[in-house]
């Protein structure tokens, strides 16, 4: 398998990670994690660069990159070297867009995609309930017609984002008896009868998170995206791609951590010596090392059988599953490399910790990334 990148790939690589060593330098993206805030002045940039748009067809106002995984794949890196909740600032908006941009209708597109491409509006998606996380199936909230509208019932729970202002949620409601019969309603989150609740978190501070409740929430028929009941369909369209991403960000930031943790060691000195001259350190560094290095060619492996058409799920998942469990690993390293230090904002490595915790879960739990795999294998 060839793992270099085409010259058109490595211009591509040199930009995204100029632009966010440029204009998003690690100090501001501390300070939002700090305070909770999102990234409005990236988002804002990254419109204006039309990257927001990277996942959505020229037709409709994108750049059309679906249909080149391993740039998508270098994007995310990118955005994922410093935060993964910056990436995810960024990645859960697109992935929506491109779902209405795929099913939607032109009054839906010029309603949701155009304000979203200018950098003006958000997207967000809402799956989780509070009784069912990886059995998403097991979702329970409805959606009726009655008299020409939806009303809708139910709790959500973990609507990434929901609370930013101009913000559309991709809501996957039961619509019917059988278990996948789900469509999904864009809601726009000041709709009356819908309540969003911010939750606490450990991670994805700027993101934020939050608890969604409807009772008897009234939205229009065209409120529905694509055909109903086909909403399960819609939403799995583009889990392969979303895991992808999710891994890309997992080995950029690892990166990141692994080099944080290199550079303190070669600059701190303990009985006499530079930590860097303990041996037992340097061979923690050297397999972490050897972890990524197997990491990142698997993510480029995943993206190139996507680009090829090949049905990718279980290199995807096996992408994802080593790419956290790496960026776990190193992040835990540079946690004791730290000693005390590791517990300061202001050296980053707490935050790579806790992010790197949630990145076992989000986007599919490790657990289930197992049974994918094993899926896929002879037993
Ligand atoms: C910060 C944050 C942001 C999120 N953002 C969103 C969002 O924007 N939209 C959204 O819809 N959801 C979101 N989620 C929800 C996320 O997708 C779920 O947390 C995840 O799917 C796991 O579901 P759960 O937490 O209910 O855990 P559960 O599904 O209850 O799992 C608990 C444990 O059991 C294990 N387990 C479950 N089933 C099996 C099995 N078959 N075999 C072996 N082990 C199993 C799991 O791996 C896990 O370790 C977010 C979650 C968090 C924490």
């Amino acid at each position: 398998m060839d793992f270099q990148f085409t010259n058109e790939q490595s211009m591509w690589r040199d930009v995204v990670f100029g632009f966010m060593n440029r204009e998003f330098p690690r100090d501001k993206l501390r300070h939002h994690d700090q305070t909770r805030e999102f990234p409005e002045e990236l988002y804002r940039k990254m419109a204006n660069e039309g990257w927001l748009g990277l996942l959505i067809p020229e037709e409709h106002g994108g750049l059309g990159m679906d249909s080149d995984p391993v740039m998508f794949a270098i994007f995310c890196e990118a955005i994922g070297k410093d935060s993964l909740d910056t990436a995810a600032c960024i990645m859960t908006s697109m992935f929506t867009a491109a779902n209405v941009s795929r099913h939607g209708t032109a009054e839906q597109r010029e309603r949701f995609l155009t304000p979203f491409l200018r950098g003006d509006a958000k997207f967000c998606i809402s799956i989780s309930e509070p009784q069912s996380g990886s059995d998403a199936a097991g979702a329970r909230s409805t959606a009726r017609l009655e008299g020409g509208e939806w009303v809708v019932n139910g709790n959500k729970v973990w609507c990434s984002g929901a609370h930013h202002p101009n913000s559309c949620i991709a809501m996957m409601l039961r619509t019917g008896e059988g278990r996948y019969d789900f469509s999904v309603l864009l809601v726009p989150n000041d709709t009356p009868g819908l309540e969003v609740q911010k939750m606490d978190t450990l991670v994805r501070r700027s993101l934020g998170t939050t608890s969604l409740f409807m009772d008897d929430m009234r939205l229009p028929a065209s409120a529905l995206l694509g055909e109903v009941n086909k909403g399960w369909q819609y939403i799995g369209e583009h889990l392969d791609f979303e895991r992808l991403s999710i891994a890309s960000s997992q080995i950029g930031n690892a990166r990141t951590a692994l080099d944080d943790t290199v550079k303190y060691l070669s600059e701190r000195s303990a009985f006499g010596k530079k930590l860097s001259d303990f041996q037992v350190l340097k061979h923690r560094m050297a397999e972490d090392q050897a972890r990524l290095s197997a990491a990142y060619y698997l993510v480029y492996a995943a993206a190139s059988a996507i680009a090829r058409g090949e049905k990718a799920s279980a290199l995807v998942a096996q992408a994802k599953l080593i790419s956290s469990q790496t960026l776990f690993q190193i992040a835990t390293n540079g946690m004791q490399a730290l000693g005390g230090y590791a517990q300061l904002p202001e050296y980053d490595m707490e935050r790579y910790f806790r992010e790197a915790k949630h990145g076992m879960v989000g986007g599919g739990t490790n657990e289930i990334l197992r049974s994918i795999i094993a899926k896929s294998m002879r037993f």
